[in-house]
């Protein structure tokens, strides 16, 4: 087999955080013990919570309690999604120890999602920067594979994003699918503009997340955002899917001898579980399987 794959890839997981922000609250002790199973299973980065709007997104409320819950456990590093400089200013005095900030490609989605701008966004990572002190900012670029407002948003569009959130002082760069309307040629033509060193938050919408992984695979990219048992979809985009399953992915990658250092077995078992944290089966084919 001739294919240049990498070694290694980082899989950074978001169930906790991306993966049931749309869903009926769950416990902050259930969220925890998430948490710590995932790394249990050899997860190393996960987005453990966001410090938005317990009004706007009851399911993240009690962020700074998750925390909490997870002080002094030191296997992971622990990102939070935060919207603005008084989330930055939370998620750092609850001891997250990394920070994911989002900007839209499309000007429709940002109106409809945090009621700014694209050009605001970005002036927001600056600011988010300057309150996050010496954590780590990972800027989330939503619709980077297109719009479903029919927009034209071209792979230089999200370059030029891209290289100004960087100015901004964002150490990395997440390229996000949020409507799952990306195909291999779109990734292609995206990574080919950007760069490979991004990380990709590819969604199952239209049963192509696994197909893009692998292309982004192909073309070198070799960081992923990924949710047990395909959680997730944003509750601001019509007909947003699930993300990636963690466990599909790591099961591709076990398949091409790609170390993602996450532990298959462990890894379905937790998404079996997450079927009865939400009440209802998960979405990845992985767990389905062998669950049954
Ligand atoms: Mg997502």
């Amino acid at each position: 087999m001739s294919w240049d794959l990498p070694d290694s890839i980082s899989i950074r997981e978001v169930g906790p955080r991306d993966g049931l922000q749309p869903e009926a609250p769950v416990s902050v002790g259930a969220r925890v013990r998430l948490v710590r199973s995932l790394v249990a299973a050899g997860v190393v980065d996960v987005e453990a919570a966001a410090f938005v709007s317990p009004k706007a997104v009851p399911a993240m409320a009690g962020a700074d309690e998750v925390f909490a819950g997870l002080a002094g456990d030191s296997g992971a590093r622990r990102w939070a999604l935060v919207p603005n400089v008084k989330g930055a200013e939370l998620a750092r005095a609850a001891g997250a120890d990394a920070l994911t900030v989002t900007v839209s490609a499309s000007e429709t989605y940002s109106q409809a999602n945090v009621n700014q701008s694209t050009d605001e966004s970005v002036e927001a990572v600056g600011a988010i920067v300057e309150a996050a002190g010496d954590l780590e900012i990972d800027t989330v670029i939503s619709c980077a594979f297109g719009s479903p407002y029919d927009e034209a948003i071209g792979p230089f569009d999200v370059a030029h994003i891209v290289e100004r959130v960087q100015e901004a002082g964002s150490t990395h760069i997440t390229l996000a699918d949020t409507t799952g309307i990306a195909t291999p040629e779109r990734v292609a033509d995206v990574i080919t503009a950007v760069g490979p060193r991004v990380r990709l938050h590819l969604h199952d919408t239209r049963g192509t997340a696994l197909t893009n992984a692998f292309a982004a695979l192909l073309l070198g990219v070799a960081a992923f955002d990924t949710a047990v048992g395909g959680l997730g979809g944003s509750p601001f985009a019509a007909g947003a899917g699930g993300n990636l399953a963690t466990e599909d992915l790591v099961h591709l990658c076990d398949g091409l001898g790609i170390d993602t250092g996450i532990d298959l077995e462990a890894m379905v078992a937790i998404a079996q579980d997450v079927g009865g944290l939400v009440g209802r089966p998960v979405s990845s084919r992985l767990a389905n399987v062998l669950g049954s």
